[in-house]
């Protein structure tokens, strides 16, 4: 049996579509990362799904019983389910200890103390079980946070952007941290961010949300590797977008015949991530251009490359030896992406479009 599954959700607010048919499902112990631009709908996902909102229409069901849906409506304390959020939401006046004991029901005073003993532990924070929220860091408010939502061992945790407030290097440290817990502990969970390396390196699988639809739901190198739409292609990372005429397994392009990742017929969009095309010396047979932009990056180097057909951005290792004002001819090194976007006839026109970075990461 599926842990949750939401069906057909949508919601409106003041007459606007916020959430439109949203459905997908979480298998037990899984972690599921809900990503999309700032406005897209994913706090109000996690909400329909948390209970704080009543859906217009879909239903959301936990293992056997429906929580959402026509004429019913579990409040969001009997669902069973722990929430994580942006702001943490610690109660100031309270200990560490009197924070993660708060939320268990149904116990002895004693046996409240010991489970909540047992998740500082689990979440390293036995030391600091009588400070108050004020007295620690960002971090450890945010395993506090995740301590109280665990406590009552919930088969599911909801976390709206839960470490957006911690600074990089401590955001990937406690991400790790934090999912190693849920491992485990084989607690399942929908995370919601607008960070693409985050929902990568989190989930189990990554949903992705535009304008309150989903457009691709699947594994992270599934998603990153094969992305469904122009959308998600740009917004998993750079990419180059670029038009060509399909005969099966391959296409036509400007920078020559490609094998596909997938059969395709007539005009198709294709992607091609920078790091899946190389430089070779002018000299070399293939798609001349002249380098217009070089970023050093420490790990790799980012190059654009114009052409006859438009500008490619091309991602090489640390040690690629071409400057500015130089020739070179590129190469494609894997198998184009074919988009699922159709084409008409005026689509042949052979200009990639130029891909930018993702202009919406941000909240
Ligand atoms: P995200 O979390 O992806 O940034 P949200 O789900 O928070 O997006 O919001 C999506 C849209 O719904 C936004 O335009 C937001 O202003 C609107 N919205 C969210 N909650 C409410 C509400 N309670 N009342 C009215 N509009 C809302
Ligand atoms: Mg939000």
């Amino acid at each position: 049996m599926k842990l949750l599954r939401a069906v057909e959700l949508s919601k409106r607010f003041d007459g606007q579509h916020v959430v439109r048919g949203i459905s997908f499902d979480l298998e037990a112990g899984e972690i599921l990362a809900i990503i999309g631009p700032s406005g897209s709908g994913k706090t109000t996902t996690l909400r329909l799904i948390a209970g704080f909102e009543r859906p217009d229409h879909g239903e959301v069901w936990f293992e056997a019983r429906k929580l959402s849906g026509p004429g019913r409506h579990v409040p969001p304390e009997s669902r069973g389910i722990g929430f994580v959020f942006q702001d943490y939401a610690l109660f100031p006046h309270l200990t560490v200890l009197g924070n993660v004991t708060f939320g268990l029901k149904g116990l002895s005073a004693r046996e409240r103390r010991r489970r909540a003993e047992e998740v500082l532990d689990l979440v390293g924070l036995t030391l600091f079980a009588r400070r108050y929220p004020h007295e620690l860091s960002g971090g450890q408010q945010q395993r506090v946070a995740l301590a109280r939502a665990l406590a009552p061992k919930p088969k599911l945790i909801l976390l709206d952007e839960p470490f957006s407030s911690l600074d990089a290097g401590l955001r990937e440290s406690t991400r790790e941290e934090v999912r190693s817990i849920l491992k485990q502990t084989g607690t399942g969970a929908i995370m919601v961010t607008h960070d693409q390396e985050e929902a990568l390196s989190f989930a189990d699988r990554i949903a992705v949300i535009r304008e309150g639809r989903l457009e691709q739901v699947g594994r992270p190198e599934e998603v990153y590797h094969h992305p469904a739409t122009p959308f998600v292609a740009r917004f998993l990372g750079n990419t180059n977008l670029v038009r060509g005429l399909a005969h099966g397994r391959f296409a036509d392009t400007p920078l020559g015949t490609l094998p596909l990742d997938k059969e395709a017929w007539g005009h198709v969009l294709l992607s091609l991530r920078p790091e899946h095309l190389e430089l070779l010396p002018p000299d070399s047979r293939g798609l001349k251009g002249q380098i217009v932009k070089r970023s050093f990056k420490g790990h790799d180097l980012t190059f654009k490359v114009r052409t006859e057909h438009g500008t490619y951005r091309v991602q090489t290792g640390y040690r690629a030896p071409w400057q500015v004002g130089e020739s070179v001819v590129i190469r494609v090194r894997e198998v184009a992406v074919v988009l699922g976007e159709k084409l008409d006839e005026s689509g042949s026109a052979e200009i990639p479009v130029e891909a930018g970075p993702p202009t919406h990461r941000e909240g």
